[in-house]
């Protein structure tokens, strides 16, 4: 029954059962000890009434019944007193199990939690109200145990990512040191690139800290989206010309009026740009399109690119992932841009998503910001 299930309707049964076995007891005790008693009590009486030789005297008589009825009532009260104590005791103690046992193994497994064994659950109670308080026990437990899960993870990503350029710089040391490489410009400026390598992957492992603890510091104001996003293009136009790759944009009918970051905006559009650049093979070409949609202003994208493989969209805004691991570290990318560039996006109040219908078909990304409502 449903109602069972429920903790009060349980503490109000507990109650009700007191109540009952109190009185049924005082009924019982009525029946089978008063009569008896008020009849033993009665006895002397009865025996001074039916005695012709004794005068009555109604005085007495009154006296002694009366005495009579408050011990017999008095008895009663006592037996069912302690009977009623015995059932409340009883039904508190059985309640209390039933309360007490699953809070006392959530102190235990929070201790154990707390103790770093993050794969902790609690049972689940039988009472809704305590499976209540377990269920969101068990919900906590299993993101601590996420949260732990990822940390390991990052760590491990961030030694895998710092050890590619520690072994190329150890290689050409290791050359350097034995004579294999003579120590020319080209070797040092080798040995240089692996360094910028280093310092980049450090300042994207920075700056992905902050966005993730929500740290980051940002300028609100209200610009126009169109010269900003004129001037990224027109900065990675070389760029791309270097590569005959066509960056082109189209115009919006109506200023976009953003309320956002420039700086933050710019960042995110230099890395979906970017981004384009370097997974559009020579010959391809990116077009970048403004537009509003409902209550936002949207940049789009979109490149005649590799694409990305349906498999894989969900993750490419996860820290380190990359789909090509071997293209994209070659071309120096740590697969931390996308995840910095949406958590911008969102601290600004905008979103980041990408599309695509598969390898070699392209991708697009669509970043949209809040258009300013004009409020003061
Ligand atoms: P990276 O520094 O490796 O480019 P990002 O976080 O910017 O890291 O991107 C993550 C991954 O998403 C890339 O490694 C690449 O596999 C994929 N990706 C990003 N942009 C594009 C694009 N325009 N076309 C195809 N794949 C892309």
């Amino acid at each position: 029954m449903r109602f069972w299930r429920q903790l009060r309707w349980r503490l109000v049964a507990a109650q009700i059962i007191v109540i009952i076995v109190g009185v049924i007891v005082l009924a019982w005790v009525a029946n089978a000890i008063a009569a008896r008693t008020f009849l033993t009590d009665l006895q002397p009486l009865l025996a001074m009434l039916l005695d012709d030789t004794t005068p009555i005297d109604a005085q007495q008589i009154s006296t002694e019944l009366l005495a009579s009825f408050r011990h017999t009532v008095g008895q009663a009260l006592l037996v069912a007193a302690l009977a009623a104590t015995v059932a409340g005791l009883l039904t508190s103690l059985l309640l209390m199990r039933e309360i007490l046992r699953p809070l006392h193994q959530i102190a235990r497994s929070s201790q154990r939690i707390a103790a770093g064994h993050y794969d902790e659950r609690v049972a689940t109670p039988s009472s809704d109200e305590l499976a209540a308080v377990a269920d969101n026990f068990n919900l906590m437990a299993a993101a601590l145990e996420q949260v732990e899960q990822q940390r390991i993870a990052l760590i491990g990503n961030v030694a895998h990512e710092l050890r590619t350029p520690l072994a190329g710089l150890e290689g050409y040391l290791e050359g350097l040191v034995d004579g294999v490489f003579p120590s020319e410009p080209e070797t040092l400026s080798s040995m240089q690139r692996e360094v910028r390598r280093l310092h980049r992957l450090v300042d994207d492992l920075q700056a992905l800290s902050r966005v993730e603890a929500g740290q980051v510091s940002l300028h609100m104001s209200r610009f126009d989206l169109l010269p900003l996003v004129q001037r990224i293009v027109t900065q990675l136009q070389p760029q791309a010309s270097a590569q005959n790759i066509d960056l082109q944009m189209t115009d919006p009918d109506q200023p976009l009026l953003v309320h956002a970051d420039p700086d933050r905006a710019a960042q995110v559009l230099l890395n979906l740009i970017g981004n384009a650049i370097r997974y559009t093979p020579e010959g391809g070409s990116i077009t970048v399109r403004l537009a509003t949609a409902d209550s936002m202003a949207l940049v789009e994208v979109v490149d005649t690119g590799i694409g990305i493989p349906s498999e894989a969209l969900p993750y490419i805004f996860e820290r380190f992932y990359r789909v090509d691991r071997s293209r994209a570290r070659s071309s120096g990318g740590s697969g931390i841009g996308l995840t910095i560039a949406r958590h911008l996006a969102w601290a600004m109040g905008g979103e980041l998503t990408a599309a695509s219908a598969g390898l070699g078909q392209g991708s697009t990304f669509h970043f949209t910001l809040p258009l300013d409502r004009g409020d003061p």
